[in-house]
């Protein structure tokens, strides 16, 4: 029997077919990362490996282990992993810190809760502060138990920046100041994975020890590369943590770092692709992204309220630059309308992906991205789906959402 080589598993796969489901035009993936990845940057992707020992390598070596230190903000090494986000919380974790060791999370969603269990899974002494996943970190009570800590047995303070599950932003800056009014000497780790490029970041401003990111959200790239920007402190840790640790231990990268290349093979492709992302950074202006990522969340928020929707987050100074959490409006016997068959219902309508709600948000929560790759008008597509979706599914709304969402971007090109 002839066999399709293209199909030689026999397994009828291909992803192609669905992203075109709907005759042209390009499927809309609006999940909070991973995010669209733009032309330029798939374009620099689709060049050959070259020998990642070689000179040319060197070049592209060098090039992204600097690039990369304002989108941290800082001018310490910045280790990139060939792995996802997970790989570098892991990372973070073992190198810094000994077996039993008391680790204070804040649990703002299905992130931190996630992270706590690897920091279990490693042996380490967890203790999780719990919020209504509706809200950040509170600095106050943070302050609060790091000043009954007298003996300093807490070795680590771990916080999310940007709580992809809940659309809610915590500000780190306050997170270091309750620390420093505590006196406490815990060292601080941010997970920057879903606001890494999207939203501003001081890893040195702010006393963060380790900083960990990825590839796939804010920074316009596939997944498979994650990063951990390292403080001094963050070094010294090292020096003496005893946690088991092999492929990501710190300090052989960074040796082998500074000679242009890695220890192990690198992700050489994503790494070209990371040298044009963080071009089109620098040729756009950090400021001028940073503002975009806000712009298009607020216009979203106008957007959600104009439809009379819930948005998750409950603190405005907490809404998050990079994704809205929409909570689906009551039917009369109290229950949600599902979350997740209003997500189904557009993208087999309107080939559009939207995030679904994570943990216990799931089945009354969609999330929209607004991230990365992204302009006034995919904004606009983007809410016109979710709006015709809304009156197509019979869901409760009211109309003019996206005409808000218009309006308010209309004003903010006005004024630019
Ligand atoms: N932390 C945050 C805030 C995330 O959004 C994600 C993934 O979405 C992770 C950690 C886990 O990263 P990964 O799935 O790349 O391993």
């Amino acid at each position: 029997m002839k066999r399709d080589p293209a199909n030689a598993s026999g397994m009828a796969i291909n992803p192609r077919a669905t992203l075109n489901r709907i005759g042209q035009g390009r499927h809309f993936l609006q999940i909070p990362g991973p995010s669209n990845v733009p032309d330029r940057v798939l374009r620099a992707i689709d060049y050959p490996t070259i020998d990642h020992r070689g000179p040319e390598f060197q070049q592209l070596g060098f090039k992204v282990l600097e690039a990369i230190k304002p989108i941290f903000g800082t001018t310490n090494p910045v280790i990139i992993y060939a792995a996802s986000g997970t790989g570098a919380w892991e990372a973070a974790l073992v190198n810094t810190l000994s077996p039993g060791d008391h680790v204070l999370m804040v649990e703002t969603g299905q992130f931190a809760t996630l992270w706590k269990k690897l920091a279990d899974k490693l042996g380490l002494k967890t203790e999780l502060i719990p919020t209504d996943w509706r809200r950040g970190v509170d600095p106050a009570q943070l302050e609060t138990r790091l000043k009954e800590d007298r003996q300093h047995s807490i070795k680590a303070v771990c916080v999310v920046h940007n709580e992809t599950s809940t659309g809610v932003t915590s500000d780190i800056a306050s997170v270091r100041h309750a620390m420093d009014a505590a006196g406490h000497p815990a060292l601080l780790m941010v997970d920057t994975i879903s606001s890494i490029g999207s939203v501003e970041f001081k890893h040195d401003e702010w006393g963060v020890d380790v900083t960990i990111g990825g590839s796939q959200k804010g920074l316009m790239l596939p997944p498979g590369i994650s990063f951990n920007a390292v403080s001094d402190k963050a070094i010294a840790a090292s020096k003496t943590a005893t946690l088991p640790k092999a492929y990501w231990a710190w300090e052989e990268i960074i040796t082998v770092n500074r000679t242009g290349f890695w220890p192990t093979t690198p992700a050489t492709n994503i790494l070209y692709g990371l040298a044009e992302a963080l071009d089109m950074f620098y040729e756009e202006g950090l400021a001028n992204v940073y503002a975009r990522h806000k712009r298009h969340a607020e216009a979203t928020r106008q957007a959600v309220r104009g439809w009379g929707l819930e948005i998750l987050c409950q603190e405005p100074s907490q809404y998050s630059p990079v994704l809205t959490a929409v909570v689906m409006p009551k039917k009369p016997d109290g229950s949600h309308h599902n979350a997740d068959e209003f997500r189904k219902f557009i993208l087999e309508h309107f080939n559009m992906s939207l995030g679904m709600g994570l943990g216990k948000l799931q089945g009354w929560v969609f999330r929209i991205g607004h991230l990365g790759d992204f302009n006034d008008l995919t904004l606009i597509g983007v809410l016109g789906g979710v709006e015709m979706a809304l009156n197509a599914a019979g869901i409760p709304h009211q109309k003019g959402g996206v005409q808000a969402a218009m309006d308010y971007l209309a004003r903010q090109a006005q004024q630019a």
